[in-house]
């Protein structure tokens, strides 16, 4: 996609509107307009990465500090009960804007259940998965 229709920089840019909760040099931070609870804010780098294997390690780096700032900031500011951070990445990770961005999710007790379906390693499974992954670090 063209970043020129990328609705993420439409919002660094000030083209549309967001409610700011945080911002600096290299990261925006914003509500989610469509939260899975109230406060819910994406942080994103101001410059346009599509995902987390485009994105320079230094930006991620900001991107995860800003992220924590927020997470601190919804615990005092609206007494959350916990945080969840997600990034989805790719279509099939569930990335819909192709503009890299972190969620920060607050959570209250018992508000609702996200559970990733567990599966069981078989025999021998874990440890050639191992190796698959060890063979690109
Ligand atoms: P993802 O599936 O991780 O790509 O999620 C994209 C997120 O962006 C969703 O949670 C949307 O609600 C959110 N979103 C889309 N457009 C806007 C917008 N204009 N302002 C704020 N959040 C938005
Ligand atoms: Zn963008």
């Amino acid at each position: 996609m063209d970043m020129t229709d990328c609705i993420f920089c439409k919002i660094v840019k000030g083209e549309i509107p967001s409610y700011k909760v945080y911002e600096d040099d290299e990261t925006l931070a914003f509500l989610d307009i469509s939260p899975n609870n109230p406060g819910h804010t994406l942080v994103i780098p101001k410059e346009h990465f599509e995902n987390i294997y485009s994105l320079p390690g230094e930006l991620f780096a900001r991107m995860s500090l800003t992220a924590q700032k927020v997470s601190i900031a919804l615990k005092n500011g609206l007494s959350t009960d916990g945080v969840t951070l997600s990034m989805n990445n790719e279509p099939a990770g569930g990335q819909l804007v192709f503009h890299s961005h972190i969620h920060v999710i607050p959570r209250m007790k018992d508000d609702f259940t996200v559970h990733y379906p567990h599966k069981t390693y078989g025999e021998g499974e874990a440890e050639e998965i191992l190796e698959k992954i060890k063979a690109e670090i």
